[in-house]
Formats: C-alpha cells, sequence, structure tokens
C-alpha cells in the first residue's frame, strides 16, 4: 500500500520536478539533471545518476520512485514489428507494439488499462476499462521499447489500447514530457493522436495548438452506421463530430485525418463513400482506410482489399484524399484494435502454461 503512494518521479515535467526539488531545497539544476537521468539516458535506478549528491539520492529512493514495467512477454512478426506485454507497478499488463518504417521507428502506445468506450470492432474495450495511464508510464512504453531493441524511436501513435482524449490531463503531461528537449525529444510533428470523437476534449485539445496529427476515427458516414459500431456517436453524433474537426483545422492550422476501418457489408459500399465524401468534401483532410482487423467475439468481417482499393478510387474521384493503411503485425494480433490489457495473474499463468 505505502509503496503505491509514493510520487513517481517519471511523472513529473520538467517544470513539475524543478519545483519538487526546490521544496526539498535543491537547487534548479539538479532537476534538469535528474530529468535527463530518467527522460533521456532512460534510467530506472537511483544509483546511476552519478553526478547527484548521495544524500539527495538516498532520500528521493525513500520516497519516490520511477516507472520502470517489466516486459511480461515479447512478439516478434515475420514484418519485425514487436509486441510487448507490459506489467505495470500495480501488476495490470498493457500492450506496446514497435513499428518499422522507412522512415524510423513508431511505438503505438497504450493510453488507459482498458477502454470505457464499447467500440463494437475492437478488442481493447471488451473488457472495459481499469484505470487510467499516468504521463510516466506512458512514457515508460516508448523508453522500454527503445532499450529493448536499442533503436532509436522517432515516431509515436497514441492509437493503443485506451481513448487518449478520456485520459486529458495525463495524455498533455506525457506529450510534454516525451517532446521536451532534455528528455527524448520526440517532436510533436512526429506524434499523432487517434480520438473515437470526444467532442469537448476536441476544443480543448484544439485550445493547446499542438503541432501533432490528430486521427479522429470515423469509420461511417451516416448516424445510423456509425452508432451501430461505435456507442460514443450517441453523445457525440456526426453533425457534432464534423464541425468539431473543422474547428480544430481553423484554430490549429493542421489537418485533420479521418480513421475509416472496413467492414464488409456494414461501411463499404459505393453508396457509403458517396456520402463521406458528402460529408468531408472540402475539409482538406485525409481519409486513411484500414480493412478491420479480426478480433474475437466481434461480429465484423474486412472489406476484401479489391473492394478496399475501389472505395479509395471513388474517394479521390470525388475529391477526397485517401489511402490505405499498411497492415503491421497481424501474425502476432498486433495491428489496430487487437491490443488488449491483461491481468497480472492470467500473464503469469499464461508463462507457466507457454
Ligand atoms: N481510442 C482511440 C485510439 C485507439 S485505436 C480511437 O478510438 O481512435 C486506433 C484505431 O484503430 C482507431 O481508429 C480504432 O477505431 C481502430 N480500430 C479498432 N479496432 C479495430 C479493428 N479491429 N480493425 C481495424 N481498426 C480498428
Amino acid at each position: 500500500m505505502e509503496e503505491e503512494k509514493r510520487l513517481c518521479l517519471s511523472d513529473l515535467t520538467l517544470e513539475q520536478l524543478t519545483d519538487y526539488l526546490k521544496s526539498l531545497g535543491q537547487p534548479g539544476f539538479r532537476a534538469k539533471q535528474i530529468f535527463k537521468w530518467i527522460h533521456q539516458k532512460l534510467v530506472t535506478d537511483y544509483t546511476a545518476m552519478t553526478d547527484q549528491p548521495k544524500a539527495l539520492l538516498e532520500q528521493l529512493r525513500q520516497t519516490t520512485t520511477i516507472a520502470a514495467p517489466t516486459i511480461r512477454r515479447r512478439q516478434q512478426s515475420k514484418d519485425g514489428t514487436i509486441k510487448y506485454l507490459l506489467q505495470l507497478a500495480d501488476g495490470n499488463c498493457i500492450e506496446t507494439v514497435l513499428m518499422r518504417y522507412h522512415y524510423g521507428n513508431t511505438v503505438c502506445v497504450s493510453t488507459q488499462v482498458g477502454c470505457a468506450m464499447g467500440c463494437r470492432f475492437c478488442a481493447s474495450t471488451q473488457a472495459g476499462r481499469v484505470r487510467d495511464l499516468t504521463p510516466g508510464e506512458i512514457a515508460a512504453e516508448v523508453y522500454t521499447a527503445q532499450k529493448d531493441t536499442g533503436e532509436r524511436v522517432s515516431h509515436i501513435v497514441l492509437m493503443g489500447i485506451g481513448e487518449p482524449l478520456h485520459n486529458f490531463d495525463n495524455v498533455m503531461a506525457f506529450l510534454e514530457i516525451i517532446s521536451c528537449p532534455e528528455g527524448v525529444n520526440i517532436g510533436m510533428r512526429n506524434i499523432s493522436l487517434s480520438t473515437c470523437g470526444l467532442v469537448p476534449k476536441i476544443d480543448e485539445l484544439a485550445k493547446r495548438h499542438l503541432q501533432l496529427t490528430l486521427s479522429v476515427s470515423l469509420h461511417a458516414p451516416t448516424n445510423e452506421v456509425r452508432s451501430s459500431m461505435m456507442p460514443v456517436n450517441d453523445a457525440y453524433p456526426l453533425e457534432k463530430l464534423i464541425p468539431a474537426c473543422r474547428r480544430y483545422q481553423k484554430e490549429t492550422g493542421r489537418r485533420i485525418s479521418f480513421e475509416y476501418s472496413m467492414v464488409r457489408g456494414v461501411n463499404d459500399s459505393p453508396q457509403m463513400a458517396q456520402t463521406l465524401a458528402n460529408l468531408i468534401r472540402g475539409m482538406g483532410a485525409h481519409v486513411n482506410l484500414i480493412p478491420i482487423n479480426p478480433v474475437d467475439g466481434s461480429p465484423y468481417s474486412a472489406t476484401d482489399d479489391a473492394n478496399v482499393r475501389r472505395f479509395q478510387h471513388q474517394l479521390e474521384q470525388l475529391g477526397v484524399n485517401a489511402t490505405i493503411r499498411r497492415r503491421l503485425g497481424t501474425d502476432i494480433s498486433a495491428a489496430c484494435g487487437q491490443l488488449r490489457r491483461e491481468d497480472a495473474k492470467e500473464s503469469s499463468e499464461r508463462n507457466l502454461t507457454e
């Protein structure tokens, strides 16, 4: 119990760490040094911080923690994608994926243990939401993948388990930490955040004027179909969502991208492409088409590749820019919508039987 209440230094932005160390009577430069140890040199052990006074390190060791998830399972796909099952300090397990692209390594991070949004095609939400991840826990997903591979991570997508805008404050702190020049310094332009469409939070995000890419999980151009796939559409239907996307673009000067997961017989007809084009034409937004990935217990099956290409072609003809997202890691269930949280108990049982 005591352990849990300790302050986790990994959760603090440089500014917050500076205030904290000042409150301990330490000079400001110590904060920068310690921040660098945690977020640039990626140490998880106080004794490694060799430029710090012993007494301070001892005090920190007794009263604080550093996020250090353990790798419970590591699976590598034939395409090079790696999926990690990471165990957090309280025993909860989440998944993180590292993908290799020609422009560099991308880490797909989870932002919550489970998800409360209930999308019918997504494995991450099937067992509900347990809790939010802290800023330091999200950052530690990136650091763990970086240390495990020994390779630099250049891009981040907030597209793992959880709804990032449903954990708004922690996600904002994470973005500040991960893009901080004293840390791993991953530029906002190399970060994408995906949301199922929480309208008030899209407006709140717009006010921050971040240079990240906002992806909105649209998946259908009518309320009837979208509500059948995503319960969130009942709270924020298209007539609220699309204007919020327009406001976001106007406020930030950044183009939105729409994710559209293609489900056979549900949202993949030529009529749907036409309705979609009518809905978003003129926004300059980009549509990312993703044949839906198989998820146990989901009633949906994927549109075949030829039809996806036809749909893309039709959108282009109608003046909407569309690309087909490459599927990585399907052989290890590491693709969109296939990540799951796990209880520590389940994962130790699995390890014993594997
Ligand atoms: N909660 C956020 C981010 C998580 S998922 C969101 O909803 O956007 C990242 C993307 O994968 C989302 O567009 C999500 O709708 C999509 N997705 C979920 N399950 C999927 C599946 N089985 N196949 C393809 N895409 C899926």
